[in-house]
């Protein structure tokens, strides 16, 4: 399998404006440094630990993107570097990255997660908790974080009107919020993160700025 053709391949289904994040969880490092060599600099993992270790082995200007569920007492070990952080689903896990920020002197860069699939197994926010968030004194007060956008999953379906209409709804939910929240120091809205490896081309079509893509670059994962 070549790492390098498989990159171009989806990079020629993307416009310019979307920027691609290769999700290499589970891929060793040399697979990596396959893509790294190719120009791939956003990686994307979804467990932390692993993320800190590749963080360490792997050249030092990968930006490394945290997409998975994460867990609040593992927020310190990404802190000094992450750059992204895609799954933020509670208002008690922004404290703490906000927290764990300052403690680093630095400005994380958060999107926030919302539930737009039907079925129960995701992670995720729905708009009214979204806006209770964004709209909450305590919000105002966090100084270390920067929400630079919204990151959904569809449904894992062959249906693709209905991956059309979650996507389409989040992308609704982004231009609300932009229009709503922009004035906001903290908020600074450019990243719908939306569409992986079976459905990207639908998540483009509905607004997408930004696709996580990991099958299709490093084939399949064997967990
Ligand atoms: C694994 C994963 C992806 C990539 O999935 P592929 O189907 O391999 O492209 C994208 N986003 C999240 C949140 C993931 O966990």
């Amino acid at each position: 399998m070549r790492i390098d053709e498989n990159l171009m391949k989806v990079k020629q289904e993307l416009p310019d404006q979307v920027s691609l994040v290769a999700v290499s969880k589970t891929k060793p490092n040399d697979l990596i440094l396959e893509a790294y060599a190719a120009g791939q600099r956003i990686f994307g993992e979804n467990k932390i630990q692993e993320m800190c270790d590749k963080h360490q082995e792997l050249p030092k200007d990968i930006q490394w993107h945290m997409i998975g569920h994460v867990q609040r007492n593992k927020v310190k070990y990404m802190a000094a570097f992450v750059s992204l952080i895609h799954a933020v689903d509670s208002m008690r896990l922004l404290k703490e990255i906000n927290k764990q920020a300052k403690n680093n002197n630095r400005v994380i860069d958060c999107l926030l997660q919302v539930y737009i699939a039907s079925e129960q197994t995701k992670f995720g926010l729905d708009k009214q908790e979204l806006l209770d968030i964004l709209g909450s004194q305590e919000f105002k007060e966090f100084k270390n974080i920067r929400i630079k956008g919204l990151m959904g999953m569809a449904s894992f379906t062959t249906d693709k009107q209905q991956i059309e209409n979650e996507f389409t709804e989040l992308n609704q939910i982004y231009n609300l919020i932009k229009q709503d929240y922009s004035g906001l120091e903290n908020i600074d809205l450019d990243t719908l993160s939306m569409g992986m490896s079976n459905d990207y081309k639908i998540a483009i079509d509905c607004g997408s700025t930004m696709v996580r893509i990991g099958s299709s670059i490093f084939g399949d994962r064997n967990y």
